[in-house]
């Protein structure tokens, strides 16, 4: 079983893994767990995201919650790499994941651990599908769950949310503004809150996106990663995993990691517009509005470590408009059979936009994330 700690990801304080974790008691920024060296390429026989047990905070005598999330698809798309102008392109499919986004692989961890420290319930905003994955982690895992969802969120994703059981609250707002009544709840309840890096868990389970990948290439990386950026945690998760690898010795030693590009809506894109003001944090989008809901997240608690990870990587954030994201959702799905979510058309159309600028080499090896299911999306079929 690994031990671990939580570190700030700003400031130096420290606690031990085993508490009730939120955001630093000190300086209110994402807390991220630091586990003892692990010995290479511990895997277990889990055909799930707990395949990677070693690394994942789970101690002795728990049981864990899954649904057999991870573990997705790496879709090559040679016709894809051809019509984009790279050398190679793979879509990662998390539309595979149980409620059709990667968000189960969070929930399947933040559930885990809450249940374990005696939580009587789990709450959060969300832009839609991190309300799905947890109210199905939820009943997975017994508890029952409150989620505060925009109204404007795609009808099918609320409709999963209420047949999973959750008590569904509709906001009049965006995610900041569920978040407002979210928190609220949590401080009135026993309620644990999973909030996108309010808490120290849900990104554990998006760093293995980072370790299947390595798994999938061989011990390789690709030259450059586009994500869909709206949170932040599934970019921070996999950075986080990158580094993690490479400190343990579990990737060649001369491994250059993959440019990190955060792919954005100009409609809410406040990522993009602090990395253009080479800003280290990034000001609230006024009047957030896409149609890729779950990259509508005007205020990011993960801005600095999302800045920060972009030029460490020597990466790049670009936003695609409304019609560009509708295109290459549609290009993604007819050219590689992909369920495409709106995210994953806005990855694919800034993948382009950036080789079409001469930001990004022709001559490069990228994987573009496919973040969520088209289906959750369509309500005209
Ligand atoms: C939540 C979500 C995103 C954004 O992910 P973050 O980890 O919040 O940056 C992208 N695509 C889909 C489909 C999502 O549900």
């Amino acid at each position: 079983m690994p031990t671990w700690t939580l570190s700030c990801s700003s400031c130096d304080y420290t606690q031990p893994g085993d508490a009730r974790a939120g955001v630093c008691p000190k300086c209110g920024q994402p807390l991220l767990a630091r586990y003892a060296p692990v010995a290479p390429w511990t895997t277990s026989q889990r055909w799930d995201l707990w395949r990677y047990e070693s690394v994942l905070p789970l101690m002795e005598g728990e049981t864990l919650v899954s649904l057999g999330e991870g573990l997705t698809p790496l879709v090559e798309a040679p016709g894809l790499a051809r019509r984009i102008g790279v050398r190679r392109l793979w879509i990662k499919d998390e539309a595979q994941n149980p409620t059709g986004s990667f968000k189960a692989r969070g929930m399947s961890v933040a559930v885990t651990r809450a249940r374990a420290l005696g939580a009587t319930g789990v709450v959060i905003p969300t832009a839609g599908n991190a309300g799905a994955a947890i109210a199905a982690y939820g009943a997975a895992a017994g508890l029952p769950v409150r989620v505060y969802a925009p109204r404007t969120t795609p009808a099918p994703i609320l409709s999963i949310i209420r047949s999973l059981g959750a008590d569904l609250h509709l906001v009049d707002g965006h995610i900041g503004d569920a978040g407002k009544l979210s928190r609220a709840f949590a401080a009135e309840s026993d309620f644990f809150e999973l909030s996108t890096l309010r808490e120290p868990y849900r990104v554990e389970g998006m760093k293995t996106m980072g370790y299947e990948l390595a798994e999938q290439l061989g011990g390789r990386l690709p030259d450059a990663l586009v994500y869909p950026t709206g949170g932040g945690e599934g970019t921070v998760g996999i950075w986080k995993a990158f580094g993690e690898m490479r400190d343990w010795g579990w990737l060649p030693n001369d491994v250059r990691f993959p440019q990190m590009i955060v792919a954005q809506a100009t409609g809410c894109a406040p990522i993009v517009r602090a990395f253009e003001a080479h800003e280290d944090r990034a000001t609230p989008w006024e009047n957030p509005a896409t149609h890729a809901a779950g990259i509508r997240v005007p205020g990011p608690l993960g801005d600095r470590l999302l800045l920060r990870l972009i030029g460490e990587s020597g990466g790049s954030a670009a936003a695609v408009d409304e019609d560009a994201i509708r295109e290459h959702t549609k290009t993604l799905a007819e050219s590689t059979g992909v369920d495409a979510a709106p995210e994953g058309g806005a990855a694919l159309a800034v993948t382009r936009l950036l080789v079409d600028q001469g930001r990004l080499s022709r001559d490069a090896e990228v994987v573009v994330f496919n973040t969520g299911s088209g289906a959750s999306y369509r309500v005209d079929t």
